[in-house]
């Protein structure tokens, strides 16, 4: 409760708040009245378009700076279409995430006047919306990352901008020294223009042989920041309480508030509507909350709808993952509700792979979180922490991911590009040398590699598929078990948000149902089950409505499937193949499970023995650590089934497996022979020896290891 937060000049709070009403009167609504070409012309960039296409022209790289809002991202593609550039290339510019290119390829086809699609088209991986007509084409970092594997000069382009350098992601940052020889390569050809919204220019200035630094001073207005006196003990709730004070007490303004992830944007959004519309129905004079979630796997039309612009009298509350800290601007925000937590992927060394995990933000995330508040007039930030936990607690910046994630897919895709030398490739921050190392032994036992390191002719076609070496290995292997059409529906199900749903008031109805999907050896053939009823429905709309199946996930689920298909055929008519590789097992089911043996046997758990303080759950071979059955499972609460593979692991207050399935543990031995092995091979089928299944690597020394495997075979 806002009483209870102490601020920096407690006095003047009232004068600040008059002052905000004020200045409010004078700027609230009049941007949704300007025209496209008022608006375009009102950005802080536009003041400096000259100068800016200047020094674009005078250097092949360029560093530009500047606020978020300031502009950067719609307008500097359409200053150099206007100037040109498009004549000599695509103009292409890269986002960390798939949300923003979208929004923003939207965004600046309407700008331009024309269809997404046409002259501005985005491409995220498994969906392309260009065309030849494409001249400024918005893309994620990870699929320009995938152009330069098969285009090393990334001859089509004339100019590309990575945009949002700060967030550092992998592909960010394996693309800096990619395109830094490119452009070196080129001679003029090709320009690299790097957009941050925060200062660490000078790092990125030295690398790129000591270029320019562009600045566009933001219009920004001051933010007041409150904290809280003590820690809270429950975020979600004062969040809440939070919005519906400053929604009964503030003067108009739209609130945006920071969560971790899906669920919990869910599940606020429900209670804040509930709470609403009980304090309306007691209070009819506390005007309308307009609830808006904004995620990545939020379907596009309902992202959208945090773009419109807020009728007057009422108010919006945006409830947004980190994608809104700097990747999208929503207009009209003068309140910022920050937890102070962020989900982040990162690689745990006790479970052996990555996981997701909720952590406190940097200092430099708190400031981008409070800065939103401040970009249409003066405006209020709520940090749900302690001055002294921001002081003193929180890191100052966000360590890069390159840095903590697994690295296996970025290694595969550089040694596809024929860098053979992963230790010494010219990153910007060098991630630790045991990330790499433990990269290739992840590698290598997945026969990626050979024992010298070098990619084999199998790695070769691990890097045709842009996913995880984990899901290509399953896709390849699919084919030798000659069940890849099944494999690539199930992969396609398990790329998409959950299918299922369950309304609050009918959870018991919808699980009955579901369950009526159960396959009994697990969840990915639950997973077939479901696309293959709902592919044969003659209704298939009906048919998700009275099954509880979310029919949005259901289409997009056949559009990968589409894509892999596609995938399969080039690499059919690569390998000069006739017949294609896509071959249905025909019901033997058996072979499905092997195939995912084959690519996910790391991630393999069995019952914990009887005298064990785990009885009744499952432990990993990899570590031991206890696992348990997620209860959405189709294997929760079912007896005889001893081994597992899972497809994820979450941690919630336990660490659950998603996506499960029963397996032989003899094929662990049969089928990842660089990992398993019996301690007596002659013996191997018996149940006993089995039980001693060991992973061959010394998983706490890793430079060891990858010692110790060259030796072995
Ligand atoms: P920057 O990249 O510097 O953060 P942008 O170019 O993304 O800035 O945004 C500039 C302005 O364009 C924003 O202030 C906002 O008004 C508008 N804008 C951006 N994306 C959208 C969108 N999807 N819908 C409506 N307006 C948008
Ligand atoms: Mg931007």
């Amino acid at each position: 409760n806002q009483m209870s937060r102490s601020s920096e000049n407690e006095i003047k709070d009232s004068a600040y708040k008059e002052w905000q009403r004020q200045s409010r009167n004078q700027s609230y609504g009049i941007r949704s009245s300007m025209t496209i070409k008022e608006q375009r012309e009102s950005l802080p960039v536009y003041q400096k378009r000259d100068a800016l296409l200047q020094l674009v022209q005078q250097n092949d790289f360029l560093i530009v700076v500047g606020e978020t809002g300031s502009g950067k991202t719609t307008q500097i593609t359409q200053y150099l279409a206007e100037e040109g550039y498009s004549t000599k290339g695509v103009i292409a510019c890269t986002q960390p995430r798939r949300v923003a290119a979208t929004s923003v390829a939207k965004r600046v086809a309407q700008e331009v006047g024309c269809r997404v699609g046409e002259e501005v088209g985005y491409t995220i991986r498994f969906e392309d919306c260009t065309s030849n007509k494409t001249i400024i084409k918005y893309m994620t970092d990870g699929m320009l990352q995938r152009e330069v594997l098969v285009d090393p000069d990334l001859t089509k382009y004339s100019v590309i901008m990575l945009d949002e350098a700060h967030e550092r992601t992998i592909a960010t940052d394996v693309l800096f020294a990619l395109l830094r020889e490119a452009v070196i390569r080129r001679k003029g050809g090709l320009k690299l223009i790097v957009t941050s919204a925060t200062l660490d220019s000078q790092k990125f200035s030295k690398y790129f042989e000591n270029c320019p630094v562009f600045h566009i001073e933001g219009r920004t207005f001051p933010v007041k920041i409150f904290y809280t006196k003590e820690p809270e003990l429950d975020y979600i709730q004062s969040t809440i309480e939070t919005v519906i004070d400053v929604h009964t007490n503030n003067p108009p303004g739209d609130i945006l508030v920071f969560l971790t992830g899906k669920e919990e944007i869910d599940t606020c959004c429900e209670t804040l509507v509930e709470k609403m519309s009980l304090l309306r129905a007691e209070k009819p004079t506390v005007s309308e909350l307009i609830v808006l979630p904004i995620y990545s796997s939020l379907p596009s039309e309902m992202q959208s709808r945090i773009f419109e612009p807020t009728p007057p009298g009422k108010r919006k509350v945006v409830l947004a993952t980190n994608i809104a800290e700097t990747s999208v601007t929503i207009d009209g925000i003068y309140y910022v509700i920050d937890p102070g937590y962020v989900k982040v992927n990162a690689y745990d060394p006790k479970l052996g792979m990555d996981t997701l995990i909720v952590q406190p933000i940097s200092r430099a995330q708190a400031d981008q979180r409070s800065g939103r508040a401040g970009r249409t007039g003066p405006g209020i930030c709520y940090r749900l922490y302690t001055k002294n936990a921001y002081l003193n607690e929180m890191p100052a910046n966000t360590v890069p991911e390159i840095q903590r994630q697994n690295l296996s897919y970025t290694i595969l895709m550089l040694k596809a590009m024929g860098i053979d030398d992963v230790l010494g490739f010219n990153f910007m921050d060098r991630p630790k040398e045991q990330l790499i190392l433990t990269a290739l032994e992840e590698l290598y036992i997945l026969d990626a590699l050979d024992e010298n390191g070098v990619l084999t002719d199998f790695g070769q076609r691990m890097a045709f598929f842009p996913m995880e070496p984990l899901l290509s290995k399953t896709l390849i292997q699919s084919i030798e078990f000659k069940c890849s059409d099944e494999v690539i529906t199930i992969i396609a199900m398990l790329s998409v948000p959950d299918v299922f749903y369950r309304p609050k008031e009918k959870r018991d109805e919808a699980d009955r149902i579901k369950a009526k999907f159960h396959d009994y050896n697990g969840d990915h053939l639950t997973l077939l089950n479901v696309y293959n009823k709902w592919s044969d429905a003659e209704n298939q709309r009906l048919w998700c409505q009275n099954n509880f199946v979310h029919e949005k996930s259901m289409r997009r689920a056949r559009e990968v499937r589409r894509q892999l298909l596609k995938i399969f055929d080039n690499l059919d008519k690569r390998g000069r193949h006739t017949e294609s590789s896509v071959i249905s097992c025909r019901g033997n089911w058996d072979l499905i499970r092997k195939a995912f043996v084959s690519g996910y046997f790391k991630n393999s758990a069995k019952r914990a023995a009887t005298h064990d303080p785990e009885e009744g759950s499952y432990r990993t071979l990899v570590e031991n650590t206890p696992v348990h059955i997620h209860p959405s499972s189709s294997l929760f609460r079912k007896h005889g089934v001893d081994y597992v593979i899972y497809h994820t692991l979450v941690l919630t207050n336990k660490e659950y497996m998603h996506c499960i399935t029963k397996i032989d543990p003899k094929w662990l031995v049969m089928y990842a022979p660089r990992f398993f092995r019996t301690a007596d091979p002659s013996q191997l089928s018996t149940k006993k020896k089995t039980e001693k299944l060991q992973p061959l690597f010394n998983r706490n020394d890793p430079k060891e290891t990858w010692r110790l495997s060259k030796g072995r075979r």
